[in-house]
């Protein structure tokens, strides 16, 4: 294993073990709720959006390590982020993690953790399971998200 790959580890087993934004966020305008049925992942996402920009987000759920880890990066990363800034990130975190990576599309910063998933096809739907439910929550939908 190169020194970066335990360096991305270290990342993603320390926010799998002490999530950040992990709560409900009081004042959401914007929610959806996720469950990957191959893992058992579950996830709640709360997002505050005001003028297209996500000012605030949250998430609450039971789920691996990486999707708890995905999830805790994933509201630190659009806090801050207009709406269209945060669909860009899922379209490159999404190509990331299924191998598809086009270096220098978009700026994933601290998302590059992850680009291990793509060695682990089960994996996957850990990672983008969160993307998903906050693509779901952007878009006003109320039905759970599901990766199958
Ligand atoms: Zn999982």
């Amino acid at each position: 294993m190169s020194e970066l790959d335990s360096l991305y580890q270290e990342v993603i087993l320390d926010h799998s073990k002490r999530p950040r934004n992990l709560r409900k966020l009081e004042g959401a305008n914007c929610q959806a709720c996720g469950y990957n049925p191959l893992c058992g992942d579950k996830v709640q996402v709360y997002l505050t959006v005001r003028d297209g920009r996500v000012v605030d987000a949250s998430f609450e759920g039971a789920g691996c390590a990486i999707s708890t880890a995905s999830a805790s990066i994933m509201t630190e990363t659009v806090k801050g982020k207009t709406v269209a800034e945060a669909e860009a990130l899922f379209d490159g975190f999404h190509d990331l993690v299924t191998g598809k990576a086009h270096p220098g599309r978009v700026d994933l910063g601290k998302l590059e953790v992850f680009s291990g998933v793509c060695d682990y096809p089960t994996r996957v739907k850990c990672a983008t399971l969160v993307w998903h439910t906050l693509r779901s929550a952007l878009e006003g939908d109320r039905g759970e998200v599901t990766t199958e």
